[in-house]
């Protein structure tokens, strides 16, 4: 298993992260923006992990 540990379990995630509608890594509900955080393949099926913008910056 080389997967990288920041990258949330695909089975795991609820269905609106699994669909793009929440951020994969928070939950939170995507805004007009979003970054793609990992395309995964799941079942035979592609799936796109979205994050909100607010993990690009690091925080300070
Ligand atoms: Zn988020």
């Amino acid at each position: 298993m080389s997967a990288p540990s920041s990258q949330p379990e695909f089975a795991r995630l609820s269905p609106r992260q699994q669909m793009g509608v929440n951020c994969a890594l928070c939950d939170d509900r995507l805004g007009v923006g979003g970054l793609v955080l990992a395309k995964v393949h799941w079942r035979g099926m592609p799936f796109t992990l979205w994050a909100c913008l607010k993990h690009t910056e690091e925080e300070r």
